[in-house]
């Protein structure tokens, strides 16, 4: 484990007061789960994310970018890469001109809630939709967040990146290749495994509208979300809704399976497809509490679930 003396002796130089070694991921992550990375940089510009990659290139350390770790499910080995996480620094909101309208242009680390506030003010509506959907604009570009009838694809103009080398790249939007909960970026742009490219800023099209209108509907947003999802430490819907199907949470409801439980991870007993750490849950305990679901699920109605979370990191040793 680690990175070697050389590396750290670097990024510590280098991002000073910007770095962590050995940071929990369960610090990040809205599960509150998730071991050690090997080192977590918080960069505060495109250059310190530009000199990242390159420094990571020469030394040949892969990497791997955290948004607001509200999609993830890191394994109890950590991460053995280097962590980079757009928030808080890169996360101003700013009004961008379009030829086809109004927009913004929201760095990666920006909270989501920032944007649709940020939006709301300047009485610019279309991402209404997004308000309640935890974490940055960089990760619901990538996940294409949304809800049933709306999703990022809708709205996102053009992404500014840095690329896997170190370059700079603005990917428009007829190269975005969106599907449901997924961006597939050009090859140039995605990398490889561990070597991604960065998203720094996006640019999102709305159109003119009226700031109390807006609010209305994103109020509303927040109450339907209250009344339908638990609280507490979750990340949002597990799997994916099957297509043309009834919704995953459905299914995991007619398996039986709310509140069944694997250690500290539980089945919601508000919306099956949530899993809730109620206390102490490790990564193992919600992938076995989501392989059981699976299981009962495909045994039950014959349907094949598909995780939505991503789960990265390490299985913890012996
Ligand atoms: C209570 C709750 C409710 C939720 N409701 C919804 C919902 O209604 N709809 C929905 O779609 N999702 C929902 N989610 C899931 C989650 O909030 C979204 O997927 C969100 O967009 C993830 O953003 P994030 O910043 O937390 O990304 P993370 O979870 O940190 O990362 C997700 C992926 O994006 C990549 N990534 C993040 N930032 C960047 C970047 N700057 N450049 C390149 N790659 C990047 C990461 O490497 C990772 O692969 C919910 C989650 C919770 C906890």
């Amino acid at each position: 484990m680690g990175l070697g003396r050389r590396l750290e002796g670097a990024l510590a130089k280098r991002f000073e007061g910007k770095v962590r070694f050995g940071e929990s991921m369960a610090r990040h992550t809205t599960w509150r789960i998730g071991g050690p990375a090997d080192a977590m940089v918080f960069p505060e510009s495109e250059d310190d994310v530009r000199d990242l990659i390159v420094l990571l290139n020469e030394h040949n350390t892969d990497w791997f970018v955290l948004g607001g770790g509200s999609n993830l499910l890191v394994l109890d080995g950590g991460i053995r890469a280097v962590v980079i996480s757009p928030a808080p620094g890169l996360s101003d909101v700013l009004e961008a001109p379009l030829p086809e309208g109004r927009g913004v242009r929201v760095q990666a680390g920006a909270s989501l809630a920032k944007a649709c506030r940020f939006a709301a003010d300047k009485g610019l509506s279309g991402l209404a939709f997004a308000a309640g959907i935890p974490g940055t604009v960089g990760g619901a570009v990538m996940m294409n967040a949304g809800i049933p009838g709306a999703e990022m694809s809708d709205v996102v103009s053009e992404i500014r990146m840095i690329g896997p080398e170190g370059g700079n790249m603005t990917i428009g939007r007829s190269e975005l290749d969106y599907s449901y909960r997924r961006l597939r970026l050009p090859r140039r742009a995605a990398g490889v495994p561990g070597r991604p490219g960065i998203i720094v800023s996006a640019v999102l099209m709305l159109r003119k509208g009226d700031s109390e209108r807006i609010r209305d509907e994103t109020e509303e947003m927040l109450a339907r979300r209250n009344q339908s999802q638990p609280g507490g430490l979750t990340a949002g819907s597990v799997f994916k809704n099957p297509p043309g199907g009834p919704a995953a949470g459905r299914l995991i409801d007619r398996a039986g399976l709310k509140g069944y439980a694997a250690g500290g991870a539980v089945v919601s007993g508000k919306h099956a497809n949530f899993i809730v750490n109620r206390g102490g849950a490790s990564a193992s305990d919600v992938l076995e509490l989501m392989e059981t679901i699976r299981r009962r699920v495909k045994d039950a109605s014959g349907v094949e679930l598909e995780p939505e979370v991503r789960v990265v990191g390490e299985e913890e040793q012996g």
